[in-house]
C-alpha cells in the first residue's frame, strides 16, 4: 500500500501540470499525469488490444493445422462459420453465470484485503477452491450423462471469438463506470486522462457491484477454471479419435490442473498481488483473465489432439520430476513470503535474516528470497517448461507458453523492482547488492 500512498513514480516532463476535474459526486479527481506509463504507453495501449486477440485466434488456428508452424505465412484464415457458433455465447454466459453464483454462495471464509487509500479494507469470499470442486463434480455428472465434452475442440475458435468480444464490451463498461467513482477508488496508474491508455490499463482499482468484486472474480475463476475444462475437452477429443488419452495429454492435463488447483487453494494470497493491490481493472486484465489465459495457456493440449506424441516412461519421469521441482520452488517461496508478510514472528520465518526499510516493513534476505529476488518466478518458469516438454521437439508452438511467460515474468519483475525501489529506496538497493540475481541464479 505504501506505493499507492506515496504515488512514487517520477513525473515526466510532458505531464507536469495535472488538471483538477470534478466527478459526478463533486469530489476532485486529479488525473495522475505524473504517473509513468507502462506497456509502451499510448502506442502499446493502441497495439496490444488489437495484436493480442489476433494472436489468440492465430495460435488456435495454427495448433490444429497439420504443419502447426508458427512461421507459416500468411496464416490460413478461418471461415466465418468456423468463427461463429450460436452455442459459444450461450456456453460462455452459462459458465460465467455459474461462477458468479458459486462466488456469492456462503462457502468458505471471508478475508480482508490490504488497507485502501481511504483507510478502509474490502472483504473477499475465499471460495475459489470450492468453485473448482463443484465445477469438477458438475463436469463428471455431465460426462456421465454422455455430454460431448470433446466438441470443445471444434468450438474453440467461436468460444475464443466470443470471449474476446466480451472482453472489449466489459472493459468499455468498466471504463465508463469509473467516471462515477470517487478519486480514492481509482488506480494510481490508470488515471492519466488519455482515454486509450486508461481504457487499456484500467481506471478503477476495485470495481464492485454491491459486494461483488469484478476484478477479484475474474482473476482466478471463470478463465482459470475454464482453462482446465478446455484441457479436459481436448483429452476427451483424443479419446474420441484414438480410443484413450495419451501419456503426454495426461501429463499436460495433470500439471495444469495442479497449477490451477494450487492457485485456488491459496486464493487468499491473490489479495496482496500487484493485480489486486496496484493495477486498475481495464482491458489488460479483463482480456488476460477471460481470453488470453483460457485460450492460450492450454495450447499444448490442443496441439496434442492433432499432433500425437510418443513419450517414453523415462522421459515422462524426467518431466514429472522437473514439474515437481518447479512446483516446490514456486510454492515454498510464495508461502514463505506470504507467511512473512502476514506474521513475521511465525516460527517458520522468524529466524530468517531480514533488512529494515524506512516504511517499517522488512525485506527477507535469506531463505528463498536470498537465493534470487524472484524465486517464485523461477519455479513458475520451470513448471512452464515441463508443460511443453511432453509435446516433443518437432514443433515450436507448444513452447509458445514458456517463451511468452519468460518475457512476461521478466517484464513483470522489472515493474515490481521499480515499484519496490520507489517504496523502499536505499533498503532496496542494499537488498539488490546482497541478492544480485533477479530470477535465475548466476544467470539473470
Ligand atoms: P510476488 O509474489 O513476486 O510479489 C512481489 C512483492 O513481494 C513485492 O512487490 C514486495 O511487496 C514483496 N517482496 C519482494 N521481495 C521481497 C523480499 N525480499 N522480502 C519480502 N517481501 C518481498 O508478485 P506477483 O504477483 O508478480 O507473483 C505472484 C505469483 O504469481 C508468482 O509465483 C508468479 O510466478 C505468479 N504469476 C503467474 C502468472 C501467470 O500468468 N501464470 C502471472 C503473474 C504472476 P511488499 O514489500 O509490498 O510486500
Amino acid at each position: 500500500m505504501d506505493a499507492l500512498e506515496n504515488n512514487t513514480v517520477p513525473s515526466t516532463p510532458l505531464n507536469r501540470r495535472p488538471i483538477m476535474k470534478r466527478n459526478s459526486q463533486g469530489l476532485k479527481q486529479r488525473p495522475s499525469h505524473d504517473t509513468e506509463r507502462e506497456f509502451g504507453g499510448t502506442l502499446g495501449a493502441l497495439c496490444i488490444p488489437i495484436l493480442l486477440p489476433l494472436t489468440v485466434m492465430f495460435l488456435i488456428c495454427v495448433s490444429r493445422s497439420p504443419e502447426a508452424s508458427l512461421l507459416q505465412w500468411p496464416p490460413a484464415l478461418p471461415s466465418t462459420d468456423q468463427l461463429w457458433d450460436p452455442l459459444a455465447p450461450l456456453l460462455l454466459l452459462g459458465w460465467i453465470s455459474l461462477h458468479a453464483l458459486l462466488y456469492v454462495l456462503p462457502l468458505g471464509k471471508v478475508s480482508e484485503g490490504l488497507v485502501l487509500r481511504n483507510g478502509t479494507r474490502l472483504k473477499y469470499p475465499i471460495n475459489g477452491f470450492h468453485s473448482l470442486c463443484i465445477s469438477g463434480v458438475l463436469l463428471m455428472l455431465l460426462l456421465g450423462l454422455g455430454a460431448p465434452l470433446g466438441s470443445l475442440f471444434e468450438l474453440l475458435l467461436p468460444l475464443a471469438a466470443c470471449a474476446i468480444a466480451g472482453s472489449y464490451l466489459f472493459s468499455l463498461y468498466l471504463y465508463i463506470r469509473s467516471f462515477w467513482v470517487p478519486s480514492h477508488a481509482l488506480a494510481s496508474g490508470g488515471n492519466t486522462g488519455n482515454p486509450l491508455y486508461d481504457f487499456f490499463i484500467g481506471r478503477e482499482l476495485n470495481p464492485r457491484i454491491g459486494n461483488f468484486d469484478l476484478k477479484y472474480f475474474c482473476e482466478l475463476r471463470p478463465g482459470l477454471i475454464g482453462w482446465v475444462v478446455i484441457n479436459l475437452g481436448m483429452l476427451m477429443k483424443e479419446v474420441e479419435l484414438r480410443g484413450s488419452p495419451s501419456l503426454a495429454m495426461i501429463l499436460v492435463n495433470s500439471f495444469q490442473l495442479l497449477y490451477v488447483a494450487d492457485a485456488l487453494w491459496n486464493e487468499e494470497a491473490v489479495l496482496t498481488t500487484m493485480d489486486i493491490v496496484h493495477d486498475g481493472f481495464g482491458f489488460m486484465l479483463v482480456f488476460g483473465d477471460l481470453a488470453w489465459v483460457p485460450f492460450t495457456y492450454g495450447m499444448q493440449a490442443a496441439f496434442l489432439v492433432v499432433h500425437p506424441q510418443a513419450l517414453s516412461s523415462l522421459g515422462a519421469a524426467a518431466i514429472i520430476a522437473l514439474n515437481g521441482v518447479g512446483y516446490y520452488v514456486f510454492r515454498k517461496s510464495n508461502s514463505q513470503k506470504n507467511q512473512f508478510r502476514r506474521d513475521p514472528t511465525h516460527p517458520s520465518v522468524a529466524r530468517l535474516e531480514t533488512i529494515a526499510t524506512a516504511t517499517g516493513k522488512r525485506l527477507l534476505v535469506s531463505g528463498w528470497w536470498g537465493l534470487v529476488r524472484h524465486p517464485n518466478y523461477l519455479g513458475d518458469l520451470l513448471m512452464a517448461l515441463a508443460w511443453s516438454l511432453p509435446c516433443g521437439f518437432s514443433h515450436l508452438l507448444p513452447y509458445f507458453y514458456v517463451i511468452y511467460f519468460a518475457v512476461l515474468l521478466i517484464h513483470r519483475e522489472d515493474r515490481d523492482e521499480r515499484q519496490c525501489r520507489a517504496k523502499y529506496g536505499l533498503a532496496w538497493d542494499t537488498y539488490c547488492q546482497r541478492v544480485p540475481y533477479r530470477i535465475f541464479p548466476y544467470v539473470y
